[in-house]
């Protein structure tokens, strides 16, 4: 489902250019639940910046099914990303819109009609257990709600990819662990391929089948959950 090949990115910086990724290979089965692990700097943020495009890789390619994401013209950008739903460490919800408009908010822009969107919308909701949510605002919810709000709204265009990037670090341990239940049941019921970015071991223990380690800009160590907890 997702196949990167010899990525890499460098920024150029006062002390010179900095590696940030070194031709990084990862492939990601179609319905797998994995976790990407590492330390801060390792380059996590910057490979989510060039899956979902925000930054242009110096070499290499992303595919998410047949669809090649590297070099991709403006026009044709909108559409892929819509292949890929985006969850937040700080849930980045419009605070002035409802739950209902802020999940509505991809369809809207993807020019859906109304009754596509109270629809899709209503679904989605249902599945993050905010059914009754709908007319609230971000204020009005808790920090796991806010994450349930960011999960709908990544999940109302039916992407084929759930990528999540440190989507549980600004939770306490026990809505961590629901919103990794949440997601391991998404992962479940609609098969869909979901990606955990994340500096913590709590969340591939929890929530992963597989695991990828990311240091110094590539990945050095892939396999199970299970194998990977077998080692000290
Ligand atoms: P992580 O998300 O794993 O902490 P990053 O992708 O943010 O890693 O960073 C990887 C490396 O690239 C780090 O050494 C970081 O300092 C550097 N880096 C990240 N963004 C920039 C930038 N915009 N300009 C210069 N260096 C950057
Ligand atoms: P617009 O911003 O274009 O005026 P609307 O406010 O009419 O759009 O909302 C678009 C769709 O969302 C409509 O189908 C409407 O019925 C539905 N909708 C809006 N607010 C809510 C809400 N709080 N609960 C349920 N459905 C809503």
């Amino acid at each position: 489902m997702i196949s990167i090949r010899g990525l890499s990115k460098a920024y150029a910086t006062p002390s010179g250019k900095l590696q940030a990724l070194d031709g990084l290979n990862l492939t990601v089965e179609k319905g797998d639940i994995i976790g990407i692990i590492g330390f801060s700097g390792a380059g996590k943020s910057t490979l989510v910046r060039c899956i979902n495009r925000l930054e242009e890789p110096d070499k290499g390619s992303i595919a998410i099914g047949d669809t090649v994401l590297t070099g991709l013209k403006e026009s044709q950008l909108r559409q892929a990303r819509r292949k890929i739903g985006m969850v937040f460490q700080q849930f980045n919800l419009f605070e002035g819109k409802t739950v209902f408009h802020n999940v509505a908010f991809p369809l809207k822009v993807a020019g859906c009609d109304k009754a596509t969107i109270r629809k899709r919308v209503c679904e989605v909701l249902e599945l993050v257990q905010l059914g009754d949510k709908e007319k609230a605002y971000p204020s009005q919810l808790s920090g796991g709600q806010k994450q349930r709000v960011g999960i709908a709204r990544a999940l109302v265009n039916e992407p084929d990819v759930l990528l999540c990037d440190e989507a549980t670090s600004a939770l306490d341990p026990q809505t961590t662990y629901s919103i990794l239940e949440l997601l391991r049941d998404i992962n479940r019921k609609l098969e869909l391929t979901v990606v955990l970015i994340t500096h913590e071991l709590d969340v591939l223990q929890h929530a992963c089948n597989n695991v990828a380690v990311i240091e110094q800009g590539k990945i050095v160590e892939t396999g199970s959950v299970d194998k990977f907890f077998l080692y000290p």
